[in-house]
C-alpha cells in the first residue's frame, strides 16, 4: 500500500485543473465516488499509466473529463465491451468501468451479465442513484417499486434489479456494495476490487438530489446521506434477519470474493497451447 496523500496532492496529481469545477449538481454523490476511486487507485500502489477509465453515458460518464487518467467515453451500455477489448489487447492494463444504473443494467444489461459470466479481469464501479439523472429523472431498472419518477408520476410499477445478486448469479467473482455515506469502506472496496483477478463489481448507492431526491421528497443532499446511513445493514447482520425486516434496506459489504478461472488468462493460455510456445504478454495478476 502506498503512503496516503493529502487532498491537495491528489487534486494536483489526478485532476485536470482546467476542467474544474465539475458540471455536477451541488450535493450529487458522483464527486464523492470519483474522489474515492482516486484514493482506491492510490491504495493499489500501481502507476497511473496502468489504468484506463471506460466511462458510460449519463452524468457519471463525464468523470473522465476531470481526471488525468486515460479515458474512453464509450457508447451507451458498452463499457464492458470496450474494457474487454482493452484487456485482451494489453492484459497489463487495469480497465475501470464507470457505469450508472441505467447504463449498466438497462442499455448495457446484456454486456454486463456476459462480462460477469466470462469472469474477465475488469473492475466495474456501478453508481446506483435509481434514476436517469442526465435526461431528467426517468425510472431505471433499479428504481424501487412504487416510487415516483419523471416517467412514473404515480409510482414505478415494475420491480427493481438487485444489481449485486444479478452479477453474482451471472458469475462475477468479486461483488460488493457500499454507499456514498461510507467513504472509507468505499475506498477499501475499490482497492480490493481493482487488485482482484476476475470480474469485480462494486455497486455504490448514491444520491441524485436534483431528480430522485426531489421527486421522492427526500430533502437536502445531507438528508439523503443520512438516509443512506440509517437504512444500511451490513451483510453479516442481514444474514440473521428476516426478508420483511430487510425491506427498504441497503445491504452493504462483500458478497463474493473468490479465485476462479479468468477469461484473459485462459485465452492467452489457449494461444500458448495452440502455438506451442509462451505468449509475450501476460496478465500481471496471473
Ligand atoms: Fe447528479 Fe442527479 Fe445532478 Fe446528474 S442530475 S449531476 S445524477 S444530482
Amino acid at each position: 500500500m502506498s503512503k496516503s496523500k493529502s487532498q491537495s496532492e491528489l487534486l494536483a496529481k489526478h485532476y485536470r485543473q482546467k476542467t474544474l469545477p465539475t458540471s455536477w449538481c451541488s450535493g450529487c454523490g458522483i464527486g464523492t465516488v470519483i474522489g474515492a476511486i482516486v484514493r482506491g487507485i492510490e491504495g493499489t500502489g500501481l502507476p497511473s499509466e496502468r489504468f484506463v477509465f471506460v466511462t458510460g453515458i449519463g452524468c457519471y460518464g463525464g468523470a473522465g473529463t476531470y481526471l488525468k487518467f486515460s479515458d474512453i467515453h464509450a457508447l451507451h451500455g458498452r463499457c464492458p465491451s470496450y474494457g474487454t477489448g482493452l484487456k485482451l489487447a494489453n492484459p497489463e492494463l487495469y480497465p475501470i468501468l464507470l457505469m450508472g444504473d441505467g447504463d449498466a443494467a438497462s442499455i448495457g444489461g446484456n454486456h454486463l451479465i456476459h462480462a460477469a459470466r466470462r469472469n474477465i479481469d475488469l473492475t466495474a464501479i456501478i453508481l446506483n442513484n435509481h434514476t436517469y439523472g442526465m435526461t431528467g429523472g426517468q425510472y431505471s431498472p433499479t428504481t424501487p417499486q412504487g416510487t415516483p419518477a419523471a416517467t412514473a408520476p404515480y409510482g414505478m410499477v415494475e420491480g427493481p434489479f438487485d444489481l449485486c445478486r444479478l452479477v453474482q448469479a451471472a458469475g462475477a467473482s468479486f461483488v460488493a456494495r457500499t454507499t456514498v455515506y461510507h467513504v472509507n469502506q468505499m475506498v477499501s472496496f475499490f482497492t480490493r476490487a481493482i487488485l482482484h483477478r476476475g470480474f469485480a463489481v462494486v455497486e455504490v448507492e448514491s444520491q441524485c438530489p436534483t431528480y430522485f431526491g426531489k421527486l421522492n421528497k427526500m430533502g437536502t443532499p445531507v438528508d439523503m446521506l443520512k438516509w443512506q446511513r440509517d437504512h444500511t445493514v451490513p451483510v453479516e447482520k442481514a444474514r440473521g434477519m428476516k426478508p420483511q425486516e430487510l425491506e427498504g434496506r441497503i445491504i452493504t459489504g462483500i458478497f463474493v470474493e473468490e479465485n476462479r478461472n479468468e477469461y484473459v488468462t485462459d485465452y492467452y493460455r489457449l494461444i500458448e497451447r495452440v502455438k506451442g510456445k509462451k505468449s509475450e504478454i501476460r496478465n500481471p495478476k496471473s
